[in-house]
């Protein structure tokens, strides 16, 4: 079958949103809220690249519920999954593999207080937005990737692509080829999450970057437990800081939080700012499940539920400008978490929310796109990240405790006033040392009962790709990744990845680079970590990475 005899289709509407995520479903239910109040008629498609809302979701999480209380102030009775609300915050910080100190309650940073917050699903929550999204009339389309961005001819942007299908490994054309669908807007929202793969493009395209400090990130390693009930004590929420981390000089926090019923979603954060090419974020998580302080929850429960994905945590000091020529770039994929918070949800909703005010006006008429910066500017959204822009910068700067006494100062008694703007100017792929200069970490081996290996692990995500399609994780030189990923890293793909995606290996004794794209739970951290710019994450074939159903 020739290719060039399918022409793609097209559908016009009046706003096209990519990602259907708390950022794309805040943004697609206010719009169709203000569409009805202003009889406005309007047509809002939501593309979502998991197989069903929520399938992609993967977050702590404990939900700060204000702008779910603009968004429906009557949430409680459209049984919103807002289940169980936060009874007691406790912050840890791990000394040793044996030894942590409880911080009183008087030491625990403003931002770590949760009382009025949820301990929530996040991928339940926004299969609700989802559905009261459907119900006021928004057109959702799951297992669609946007995977190109379509402009005019005056370089505005004109909609988006979805991908294709049934294209084979080798790149050629199956009998089951499929086009994909232009998607033509009058207005495109981006809400692709952090490292969005069309958000990515275009921050270059249009260095919407270029004014703002350099991003930085995350990787979030998570497992769900069903614990003993008698362990189990709903509403608690305990944070930490220092081991397992600590011990290569790394940043970042774990969290252990009990949601209703018998379960408690724990996970661990590593700040992709490490420099030790050793480290794994998945095995730190496992040896953090072997403290004495976490391990005696887990201890008789049982994993059910694992994944990962990556956070943008540079803050406001790192935001790029989120207005573009016909579109907008709102939530994580432009950079709106509150990392002092370890909180994005509440804010990438409120960032959808204002999308929604600026765009109805610019439907009818009324305002252009540029409307948005100043609605942002005047919102509590902004006031919010003001106030902890410097914090992930002081960690780096000055390491988990210093930067930790630092933020408490600014936070409880500044704040956030303080006159200072901290920056890191050195992005996360370029810190990574030589591995000949570090330290190798002899992670303790998987015992099958509290730690396990990542195959099993991945198996847990329900991550599926159609296998016979191109390799959704493009490398541009091979020979690089052999000859500085390798030679001079000893091969940190292997362990950044949480999902065992890259594995070097010998063929005719000779080292070779293997993808197993099929294992990706689409968490972006190769995008972001590889210490060469090697690797781009393309979005594969629509439906394809982790089944989550309560992540
Ligand atoms: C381990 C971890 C713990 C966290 N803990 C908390 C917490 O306790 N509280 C909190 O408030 N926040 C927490 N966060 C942050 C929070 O999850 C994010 O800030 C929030 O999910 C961002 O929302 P978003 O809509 O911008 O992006 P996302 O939630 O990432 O949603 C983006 C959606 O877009 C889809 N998508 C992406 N690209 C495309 C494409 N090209 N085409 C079609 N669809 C696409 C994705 O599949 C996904 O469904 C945590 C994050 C992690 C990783």
């Amino acid at each position: 079958m020739s290719e060039e005899a399918i022409e793609r289709e097209s559908m016009e509407v009046d706003v096209v949103i990519v990602g259907g995520g708390p950022a794309g479903l805040s943004a697609a239910c206010r719009l169709m809220q203000l569409a009805t109040e202003r009889e406005q008629e309007i047509s809002v498609v939501v593309l979502e690249k998991g197989s069903e809302i929520g399938a992609h979701i993967l977050s702590g999480a404990v939900f700060e519920p204000r702008a779910m209380n603009e968004l429906f102030p009557d949430w409680r009775e459209r049984g919103a999954p807002l289940n169980t609300p936060v009874t007691e915050d406790q912050v840890l910080m791990f000394r040793s593999a044996e030894k942590a100190i409880h911080m009183p309650h008087w030491m625990h940073p403003k931002p770590m207080r949760n009382d009025g917050n949820y301990i929530i699903s996040l991928g339940e929550v926004c299969r609700w937005l989802g559905e009261q999204a459907e119900a006021l009339g928004v057109e959702i389309f799951p297992g669609f990737p946007a995977s190109e961005i379509l402009f005019h001819e005056d370089g505005s942007i004109k909609g988006v692509a979805t991908g294709e299908m049934g294209r084979g490994r080798d790149g050629e054309v199956k009998g089951s080829y499929e086009p994909g669908m232009e998607l033509h807007a009058r207005v495109t929202l981006f809400a692709e999450g952090c490292r969005g793969h069309l958000g990515k493009q275009l921050i270059r395209h249009f260095e919407l970057d270029a004014e703002s400090a350099t991003q930085h990130y995350a990787i979030g390693v998570k497992e769900l437990w069903k614990i003993d009930k008698a362990k189990h004590k709903p509403g608690l929420v305990l944070h930490g800081a220092g081991w397992p981390l600590s011990e290569s000089g790394t940043t970042g926090g774990s969290f252990l939080y009990h949601l209703g019923e018998d379960t408690v979603s724990l996970g661990l954060i590593t700040d992709l700012s490490y420099s030790n090419p050793y480290v794994s974020p998945f095995d730190e998580l496992q040896r953090f499940k072997l403290h004495p302080e976490i391990r005696h929850f887990l201890e008789g429960g049982e994993r059910i539920a694992y994944g990962a994905r990556a956070i943008t945590k540079g803050g406001l000091n790192a935001l790029p400008k989120m207005v573009l020529p016909g579109g907008l770039l709102i939530g994580c994929d432009a950079g709106t978490l509150n990392f002092s918070k370890i909180k994005g949800s509440h804010t990438a909703m409120k960032s959808g929310m204002l999308a929604a005010e600026t765009v109805i006006d610019v439907l009818a008429g009324e305002a252009e796109l540029e409307a948005y910066a100043t609605r942002f500017a005047a919102s509590w959204l902004y006031d919010e990240l003001y106030r902890s822009r410097n914090f992930g910068a002081a960690i780096h700067k000055f390491g988990t405790w210093m930067g930790g006494a630092y933020n408490y100062l600014e936070q409880n008694w500044f704040g956030g006033k303080l006159p200072l703007q901290l920056k890191d100017p050195v992005p996360d792929h370029e810190t990574l040392k030589p591995a000949a200069e570090c330290q190798p970490i002899a992670y303790p081996k998987a015992d099958g009962v509290l730690t396990f290996d990542k195959t099993s692990s991945v198996y847990l995500s329900s991550t599926n790709h159609e296998e016979d399609q191109p390799v959704h994780l493009r490398l541009a030189e091979v020979e690089r990744a052999l000859a500085v990923n390798l030679a001079r890293f000893a091969g940190p793909e292997e362990r950044f990845c949480p999902a065992g995606v890259y594995e070097f290996v010998n063929r005719d004794s000779e080292p070779e680079l293997r993808i197993n794209a099929q294992n990706c739970v689409h968490c972006k951290t190769c995008d972001i970590k590889d210490p060469t710019k090697n690797i781009t994450w393309v979005t594969p074939e629509g439906t394809g990475g982790p089944n989550y159903t309560s992540m």
